[in-house]
Formats: structure tokens, sequence, C-alpha cells
């Protein structure tokens, strides 16, 4: 395996920013490999935006706009990935894990016969051989796994856990042939968009998270929502909260849950523990509200704001609503 391909995600005309992420990642192992690095973009936009990909530090971005792979669920994409795949070689093929990374991450690796790594958070390359860290079990283990016998290895990647860096450029934009004689059989009859997607919390500008000082689920819809509405945020969580059940699992930051990178997070009533750092700690501005001024967050955190969160909350809001008109 020597070349690295990475799988772009869009919605509506927009990357997702796990893509540069991946694009920029992919440029790094294939450095260490001796390879090329490729990103794939499929779908009726995907010519614009091989163009946003041009600014990243890839070799080639290759393309199809086939209208079957937005009118069909997955079939046409793994078809079209396949078929890339194939024509590049014996590759690492990095997709990000979100839904649609691991949907495209299972069906591909049956197609290729390759290993997969499963949210994967960094890699170690030694003599030419690609080790995947990830953690397991719940985040008590960290596991370092290294794909054999295998010509084709596919890896779901965390977002949010490299950082993309445009660069380099100059990519050159290759279209991928129809694959021959293939008929779809589920086709798209309608899509339903979900008031509040996964897309929000680990590409929200701002997060607004809550933790067991809390102490219950109403202040994350009175108090932290409407803070990170008036600062176009997400509301996030730290474990506790959401082992109590104050908050969806899908909310939940750090090592076994989310990791998110926002120009600012705002840490309510959360301790700080190592857990929880590992997932937001490349934040750009960390703000603590915290009873405890000598709580851990204090220790990597920009901006300490000693006090009661009930008190502080209300006024910081009133304060950005203000600052707004
Ligand atoms: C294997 C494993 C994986 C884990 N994974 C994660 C993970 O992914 N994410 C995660 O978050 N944790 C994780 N944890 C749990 C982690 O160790 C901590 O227990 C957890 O993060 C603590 O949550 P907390 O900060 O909300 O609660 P606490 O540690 O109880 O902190 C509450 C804080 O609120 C403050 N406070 C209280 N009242 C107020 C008030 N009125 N105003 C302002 N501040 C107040 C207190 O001073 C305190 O600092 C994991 C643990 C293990 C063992």
């Amino acid at each position: 395996m020597q070349n690295v391909i990475a799988v772009v995600e869009h919605r509506k005309g927009q990357t997702r920013k796990v893509t540069y992420e991946l694009a920029t990642e992919a440029r790094a192992l294939a450095d260490r490999l001796g390879g090329k690095a490729h990103a794939v973009v499929l779908g009726g936009e995907a010519g614009a935006l091989a163009e946003s990909l041009k600014a990243y530090p890839l070799d080639v971005v290759h393309v199809a706009e086939d209208p079957d792979i937005d009118a069909y669920l997955l079939d046409p994409t793994i078809d079209y990935l396949e078929a890339a795949a194939r024509a590049i070689g014996p590759s690492i093929v990095l997709v990000p894990n979100t839904m649609y990374g691991r949907d495209v991450a299972s069906r591909l690796c049956a197609r290729l016969d390759a290993g997969l790594a499963a949210d994967v958070t960094g890699f170690e390359v030694e003599n030419g051989r690609v080790a995947c860290v990830a953690p397991k079990l719940g985040g008590v283990t960290i596991t370092t796994c290294a794909f054999r016998n295998c010509e084709y290895g596919v890896v779901t990647v965390r977002p949010n856990s490299f950082t993309a860096q445009p660069g380099g450029g100059g990519a050159s934009v290759e279209m991928l042939a129809k694959p021959a004689g293939k008929s779809y059989a589920m086709k798209i009859e309608s899509e339903v968009e979900e008031a509040s997607s996964e897309l929000g919390l680990e590409e929200a500008p701002v997060v607004v998270s809550g933790g067991r000082g809390l102490g219950g689920p109403e202040p994350f819809e009175t108090l932290l929502k409407p803070l990170a509405d008036a600062l176009g945020g997400a509301v996030g969580a730290s474990r506790a909260a959401a082992d109590a059940g104050w908050v969806p699992y899908s909310l939940q930051i750090g090592q076994t849950g989310k990791t998110v990178s926002p120009k600012l997070y705002i840490a309510v009533g959360i301790s700080g523990a190592i857990q929880h750092k590992v997932g937001m700690r490349s934040a750009g501005t960390i703000v603590a509200v915290n009873k405890d001024a000598t709580a851990p967050i204090a220790e990597f955190s920009d901006l300490v704001v000693a006090g009661d969160a009930f008190a502080i909350i209300p006024e910081l809001t009133k304060l950005v609503e203000t600052a707004k008109v």
C-alpha cells in the first residue's frame, strides 16, 4: 500500500470540513509511504467541489458527476470508489468516521477485500507499513493495529483528529469513467432533513458544553442553548451529563465521544478530566465557567470565569445578544 485516497463527503454543495483534514493527512501519509495522494469526489456538484480541493496538497482529484450517484442509494458510489481504487492500485482509503463514511467504508471493504480500521485518530508508519491508532472498548484502551495480507486498507477517521492545512495545490483533475453494466435497485424517493444533524457539533465554530455542574437536563435547554444560539454554535456535553441521561450520547465530547475543534469552546460546569480534554483540547480559545477556580480545566483554559454558571451564563448571553444589535 503506497498510495492514499481521501473520500470526499459533501452535502448541498458544501464539502464537509473533515474532508480537508483527510486531504491533508493523505498527503502526509503518502509522503511517508513514497506514494501519491488522491481524492475522489462523486455526485452532481463534484466538478465544482474538486476546485476547492485544489487548494490542498493532493496529486490527483478524481471526479464523477453521474446523476445516478445522487439518485440511488450507495450502490453507484461504491462502484465508482472501487473502480477508482483499483485504477490507483494498492492504497489506504481514508473515509470520514461519519454516518455516510461508515456506510461507505463497510461496503467498500467487502468489495476490495480490504482490512478495516474504524474511528482512527492517528497513524504510525514504519518500514512502509501503516498502523492505525484508535480508542477501543469505550475508550478503556487505545489500540494500534497494522494492515496485513491485504492490498487495500480502509480507514474511518474521526473528524477533528487532524488539522486541515491548505497548501501545495496544483492537483490534476481526472474524470472517472462510468462502471460498465450496472443497474441499481434502490432509488431515493424522498429525503427529509433532521432538525439537528450530526454536522452541527463537529463542525460548529463555537461549542458551549455542559457537565455535571449543571445538575440536570433543563439547563442544557434553558441556559446553554440560548448562549450557543446567540454565538452561532452548538451545545455539547461531558460524559457525566450523557451518562446521567440529561443529553443524548451524540452530544458527548471526549475520548469516548466526539472530538471537536471549534474556534471557541465554553465549558460550563465541567471539571476537565483527561478523557474530556482529549476531545476538545485543539479548540482555538477555551473558556471555563466553573465554581471552582482550581478545577483541572483551569490548567488548559485560556480564561477561567470563576462563579456560578446559573448567574454567569444568562448575563453572558445578554451581552452577546446586545453586542449583535
Ligand atoms: C474509559 C473512560 C472514558 C471516558 N470518556 C469520557 C468522555 O468521552 N468524555 C467525558 O467528558 N468524560 C469521559 N470520561 C469521564 C471523565 O473521567 C469524567 O468523569 C467526566 O468528564 C466528568 O464530567 P464533568 O466534568 O461533567 O463532572 P465533574 O467532574 O463532576 O465536574 C463538575 C464540575 O462542575 C463544577 N460546578 C458545580 N456546580 C457548578 C455551578 N453551579 N456553576 C459552575 N460550575 C459548577 C464543579 O466545580 C466541577 O468542576 C471517561 C472516563 C473513562 C474511565
